[in-house]
């Protein structure tokens, strides 16, 4: 913090995600007082990857789909920075990797690991900005100065790592795999945020059909992950985005034939597909529009429910929400 304020006296880069540099005219100051080249520091920036992802800037305030949310209030995080206890113990300088942002990493394809997002002693988020001087090495817990490094590891869930690398890819040639042919980054990472919506729904566990449809497509649905309203994959923990998204890698490797055949068996609706308050993608809109539809029964339901007692999923949401809350307070 004392760093950054003497680079820009005037801007609490802390108080937001640092990693974002939505605002390229602020590379000036530190380019000037670094020595280091625009293009460079653009590049170890969210902001590129942002754009691929998003076909566009993407939005100044709101969380960004797919970026790991650091959660900042004033200078506190909730959550959000990801690290491999073992990269940052081969390393000569230790550093923070830029994937370590990204919603979809949740291993380290170098050493298998699954990657943490806490302080193995006392739970505190990794918050490397709020440390002295004196703690010397980035790698301290700034709430309760042990060494991040010495964390004990675990392998990654296989899948989970495979739709990872799945995903690089996609950045790297420039359109993704999806049934045996290609789609763009755009769609093919707005499709995989649509599964995971629907996995999502699929564990309140009220649309059978839904459940069976992805059980057909190869999906293992999580269990007690935490409830928030849409899947919000950027503000889960790394270990419940890691289960979500080795569950959703069968549905992203899923044959034409598996898919089509899983639709039909599990009798799933146009709304069961393509409904549940979600913006679908252009593919989805496609493939529902051939389904059944179910909107009568659908009316009578949330007639029902007007008057009935909140859902159990709302409920857990609402507490979900409190909790975190409550956290952030005690901190
Ligand atoms: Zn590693
Ligand atoms: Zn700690």
């Amino acid at each position: 913090m004392t760093l950054t304020l003497t680079v820009w006296p005037k801007w609490r880069i802390w108080t937001q995600d640092a990693d974002r540099f939505f605002n390229e005219d602020r590379f000036d100051q530190i380019c000037a007082a670094s020595g280091i080249k625009k293009t460079v520091l653009n590049s170890a920036s969210l902001l590129p990857i942002a754009k691929q992802i998003y076909g566009k800037k993407p939005p100044e305030k709101a969380i960004w789909t797919w970026f790991v949310a650091p959660g900042a209030r004033n200078t506190k995080r909730h959550s959000g920075i990801q690290y491999c206890p073992t990269c940052l113990k081969t390393d000569v300088r230790p550093y923070f990797r830029l994937p370590w942002r990204f919603a979809w990493h949740t291993g380290c394809q170098v050493h298998g690991h699954a990657l943490l997002d806490r302080c193995h002693i006392c739970n505190a988020p990794v918050e490397y900005h709020r440390l002295q001087a004196e703690d010397v090495l980035i790698t301290v817990c700034a709430t309760c100065k042990s060494d991040l490094r010495a964390a004990t590891v675990r392998s990654c869930l296989p899948d989970a790592l495979k739709f990872q690398l799945m995903a690089d890819d996609v950045l790297r040639n420039g359109v993704g795999p999806f049934q045996g042919s290609t789609m763009s980054i755009t769609p093919w990472f707005e499709l995989s945020n649509y599964f995971v919506s629907l996995i999502r729904v699929a564990q309140r566990g009220e649309n059978e059909p839904l459940s069976e449809f992805l059980r057909l497509t190869g999906v293992q649905l999580p269990v007690s992950i935490p409830m928030q309203p849409g899947n919000h994959l950027e503000i889960l923990q790394t270990h419940d985005r890691e289960r979500l998204l080795a569950a959703l890698f069968p549905m992203m490797s899923a044959s034409k034939i598996q898919f089509d055949e899983a639709l039909q068996k599990s009798n799933i609706t146009k709304q069961g597909l393509a409904g549940h308050g979600l913006v679908s993608p252009a593919w989805i809109r496609t493939t529902s529009a051939s389904l059944p539809s179910a909107l009568r029964e659908k009316s009578t339901r949330s007639t029902a429910r007007l008057n009935g007692p909140r859902p159990r999923y709302q409920v857990k949401r609402m507490m979900a929400r409190l909790q975190r809350k409550l956290d952030m307070a005690q901190r």
